[in-house]
């Protein structure tokens, strides 16, 4: 099921309006495909049984609903093309999708290097699942650049990027770092969730698995949970033995709602990425605001890795506050917020802020900032009215902290 008139050099705007979306493959005429819900499929006669289940590891075969339907092979194809990878897994999380990708290339008696800024559950599936099976890893910091080659042990299988780091948006030198692997046969992955293959194309630097969490900013509408994992052929076919043997498996809807939340990833993407950089640029001159951590910036310390491999920016980052204000301050502060939500995830078209206790994150390098980080995500709002609603937080941050004085 392959787009019906795909013209392979186009706009990424133009794939994400046709990819996936074969009318005449699901025998219908309807712009979408269907929501193909399935445990059984069922074959017309014995030899086409016989022959299905011969064909079952076939990435675009449909054999048992587990593997996927029609839905799942449109998203797949959708996201492949974006990606620029031969294939993607989807699974039923983010977070399934990162352990799928290290469980992919390690066995026991192996090692992986996994960098400090990761997100946090990462980590905790290494150390809480992978070491009790015999694979240990350590973390280096994301500033190691072509360092990275002194870290290399001679069973590191896999190297274990994510770039900015979801709460402290530092960026790692991908080609510097890939260059290394490539030439001691290691595999690389990244977690690309913050930029997404519009902004950033993981595979095209020579990684060779791009990891998603589709729960942010494919879903787009904070109603989805998705994991999506894309490689060359080779690769994808690891990925899928994983899931196989680990029984992953992602609903239909799910599936559907990520293919609808592609359709208009790049509109969103954009009108995220400028009011993030309104309410940034604000924050900036705030004097409760010791410093704003966003990669789009000049101000931020690897501006110029973002420059050189980024099409552009999402809408989240973070803020460092001056030093000085309590739990009971912050609480005034983000308590009243009235567009901005208090929750985790992110990539919905809502706003969100969280604090961010990012030297609790890490463990191979020190944070050193010197107030309390909290973590903002820039939705469709108008950024004037949120703009509005932190400025009223933070004369509820000042009063707060005099009072306590
Ligand atoms: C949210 C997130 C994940 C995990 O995605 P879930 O769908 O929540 O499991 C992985 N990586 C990053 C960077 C994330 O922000």
């Amino acid at each position: 099921m392959t787009a019906r008139n795909p013209h392979p050099p186009r706009h990424p705007a133009t794939h994400l309006a046709h990819a996936g979306r074969d009318v005449h493959a699901h025998g219908g005429r309807t712009v979408n495909p269907p929501v193909a819900r399935a445990s059984t499929i069922l074959f017309d006669d014995l030899a086409s049984l016989r022959e299905g289940y011969l064909r079952r590891q076939e990435p675009d075969f449909v054999q048992y609903g587990r593997s996927g339907t029609e839905t799942h092979i449109a998203l797949r194809q959708a996201w492949s093309g974006l990606e620029g990878a031969e294939d993607t897994l989807l699974l039923p999380s983010g977070l399934a999708a990162v352990v799928a990708t290290l469980m992919a290339f390690v066995e026991a008696g192996d090692h992986i290097l996994m960098i400090d800024n990761v997100y946090a559950p990462g980590r905790k599936a290494c150390e809480g699942l992978l070491r009790p099976m015999g694979v240990e890893t350590s973390y280096f910091d994301p500033a190691v650049g072509a360092g990275i080659a002194a870290l290399i042990r001679p069973n590191t299988k896999l190297i274990y990027l994510e770039t900015p780091g979801s709460h402290s948006f530092e960026l790692c030198d991908v080609p510097a770092i890939v260059a290394v692997a490539r030439e001691r046969g290691i595999a690389t992955a990244l977690d690309n969730t913050w930029a997404t293959p519009l902004l950033y194309r993981p595979l095209e630097h020579g990684v060779d698995v791009s990891v998603q969490a589709g729960t942010k900013y494919l879903g787009g509408h904070s109603d989805v949970m998705l994991g999506l994992a894309a490689a060359r052929a080779e690769v994808a076919q690891r990925l899928r033995t994983v899931c196989d043997l680990m029984g992953y498996s992602v609903g239909a809807d799910e599936a559907y709602l990520a293919l609808r939340g592609f359709r208009t990833l790049e509109v969103r993407l954009r009108r995220h990425e400028a009011s993030a950089l309104e309410v940034a640029r604000w924050l900036q001159q705030r004097p409760e605001v010791e410093r704003v951590l966003h990669p789009a910036l000049p101000e931020h310390p690897q501006h110029a890795l973002f420059a050189r491999d980024f099409d552009g920016a999402c809408g989240l980052f973070g803020m460092v506050l001056v030093p000085g204000y309590d739990e009971r301050a912050i609480a005034a502060m983000l308590d009243g917020l009235a567009y901005f939500g208090l929750g985790y995830s992110w990539g919905g078209f809502e706003s969100l802020i969280v604090p961010s206790p990012i030297e609790k994150m890490r463990t191979a390098t020190a944070w050193d900032a010197p107030g309390r980080t909290l973590r903002l995500h820039i939705g469709l709002e108008d950024p004037g009215d949120l703009i509005a609603d932190l400025q009223a937080g933070f004369e509820r941050l000042g009063r707060a902290a005099r009072a306590a004085e």
